[in-house]
């Protein structure tokens, strides 16, 4: 990653771990989505450190579906986190699922049983919580702790074989129900759902815990650096537990900060409800944060991936401001986005000594940024639109566009000089009339006259009619998770406008990249048209 910057923690330890010698200097990470919406910017960053460590040290990576809750995961959303993963533009080595090891895991568990390390729970949810006790009070044991090996062996089983109805049992770690440690309190292992998976469909009616799935699916995969998010720096003692008792392969846990950021929100739970709820139009509505809806709104995969290095690794939580994702993405399209020009509030421009009828083709680059874009030719006549606000019948002072009697150059053609404009009977400006100074064309100005203003034009009678959507922040809060009552409530109402009126340079179709359209404001406007 980046030099100057100094390798992050994670670097370090990787480096480290290949000077040793460990694991024969080999590095294997994985990213494990659980299958249960669709990928965000959080998970890009996630996504980015595990693909990207793995290229720096000479490693790989496994993608692992984490599919362990049935009732919440779907083949929608595996198909759509591969398409993202690909997209932004990396590989993995294996497709893995956390179900095609539950086989093994049930060995695991069973062995653990054998061992005197797990029994079968008959308390409900609400019991084993109460006998949890607190992080300053001990808890209690259940009285199903001391059941027999066997006891446990058999009910075990006869989990699995379906004979008992969700919730009734669960299957416990015996660790310790003293310990500081809220997670060693003898964890849920099993919980029984009688649930169809989306992959192995009625085979199994008992689903192991996240904390006796990840771990030991690390380990079946021979996984070197487990990353993951600071939340679960709690769970690490009992991931390394679980793999020293079964003597697994002998994987390791690292966490670093999540990625945060403002005016969103980025739990699948919260995306999930703005999708069914319909206040996006889907999980690709160009307001959300996901992968998708950043592809559909423009944003390349670079980008992204420069904000994630941008972004860095640390052990510090912090919230990164959504302008710098939107600064990447500009940084980027700069470089290699074919310039369009197209008017969004037009207002008819009328050049009088311009032959009515005659339309020349004026060259243009496609992007002065890069040369190897070539040009394209844009037609000029004597109708023209302009935008609303680059005329003013009574210019405030440093209004350097067009008003009566003021001159203005029209962006790569010529520059014109306002002679009148007519108006309603409402007084609502209809039309602007200008006449042009045919010694100024664009790149060979013979006119010597010295104008402030450029303004952006279409011509009338070769621009198409477009439907334009200018999308704005989907929240009205830096963090709506955090306000008081529904985050449902701070949604930005004016997040969309759709202009219908708008009319876009003739030539559109012969351009691929027309998101990147030089209209006012920062330069780029980002659409949903697709
Ligand atoms: P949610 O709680 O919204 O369902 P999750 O974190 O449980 O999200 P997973 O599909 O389990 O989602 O995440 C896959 C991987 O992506 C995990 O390793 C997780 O730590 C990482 N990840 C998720 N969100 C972020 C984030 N905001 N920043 C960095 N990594 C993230
Ligand atoms: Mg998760």
């Amino acid at each position: 990653m980046s030099v100057e910057k100094g390798p992050n923690f994670l670097e370090e330890i990787i480096a480290e771990d290949i000077k040793n010698g460990k694991h024969g200097g080999r590095v294997l990470t994985r990213f494990p989505p659980e299958p249960n919406g669709y990928l965000h910017i959080g998970h890009s960053k996630s996504i980015c450190v595990n693909f990207g460590l793995a290229q720096q040290f000479g490693g790989t990576t496994n993608l692992r579906f984490d599919d362990t809750n049935p009732e919440k995961e779907e083949t929608e959303y595996v198909d759509s986190i591969k398409a993202d993963i690909k997209w932004l533009g990396f590989e993995w080595a294996k497709e893995c699922y956390a179900s095609d090891y539950f086989p093994k895991l049930y060995d695991f568990a069973v062995r653990l049983i054998k061992m005197g390390l797990a029994y079968v729970d008959d308390s409900s949810a609400e019991e084993i919580a109460a006998m949890k006790g607190s992080p300053t009070v001990p808890g209690t044991d259940s009285p199903y702790r001391s059941r027999t090996i066997e006891e446990n062996v058999d009910l075990f089983e006869r989990m699995r074989k379906g004979e008992f109805k969700d919730g009734e049992k669960v299957l416990r770690a015996k660790v310790d129900m003293a310990s500081p440690n809220m997670h060693f309190r003898d964890p849920l292992m099993y919980r029984i759902r009688h649930t169809e998976h989306h992959r192995t469909g009625n085979e199994w009616c008992i689903y192991p815990m996240y904390d006796f799935a990840h771990g030991q699916s690390d380990a079946i995969e021979e996984i070197t650096h487990s990353i993951c998010t600071l939340e679960f720096e709690v769970h690490r003692p009992l991931y390394e537990w679980f793999i020293e008792k079964l003597e697994l392969f002998p994987s390791r846990q690292y966490e670093m900060a999540r990625l945060n950021l403002n005016y969103t929100v980025m739990s699948k739970r919260k995306l999930l409800q703005l999708v069914q709820e319909k206040h996006v139009s889907g999980w690709d509505d160009p307001r959300m944060p996901t992968i998708s809806a950043l592809r559909r709104r423009g944003y390349t995969p670079e980008s992204i991936r420069n904000f994630a290095e941008k972004v860095g690794v640390a052990r510090r939580e912090n919230i990164i401001d959504v302008g710098l994702l939107e600064f990447c993405v500009r940084e980027d399209l700069n470089k290699r986005s074919t310039r369009v020009m197209a008017v969004l509030d037009p207002l008819k421009l009328v050049i009088e000594n311009y032959p009515a009828g005659q339309m020349e083709l004026l060259p243009t680059e496609n992007n002065t940024e890069d040369p190897l874009s070539g040009t394209r030719e844009m037609p000029f006549s004597s109708e023209l639109f302009i935008e609303r606000d680059d005329f003013m019948e009574v210019p405030e002072k440093k209004y350097f566009r067009l008003s009566p009697g003021k001159m203005v150059r029209l962006k790569s053609a010529y520059i014109v000089e306002c002679t009148g404009f007519d108006k309603d009977e409402k007084g609502h400006i209809t039309v602007v009339r200008a006449r042009y100074i045919p010694e100024s064309k664009s790149g060979h100005d013979q006119s010597g006259l010295q104008v402030k203003g450029v303004i952006h034009w279409v011509s009338a009678a070769h621009a198409i009619k477009a439907e334009v959507r200018l999308y704005d922040r989907l929240f009205k809060v830096e963090d709506p998770s955090s306000e008081e009552g529904d985050f449902k409530e701070y949604i930005n109402p004016d997040s969309l406008q759709i202009i219908h009126r708008s009319h876009v340079g003739a030539l559109l179709r012969r351009c691929k990249a027309w998101r990147f359209l030089p209209v006012h404001a920062e330069g780029i406007l980002c659409t949903g048209y697709r």
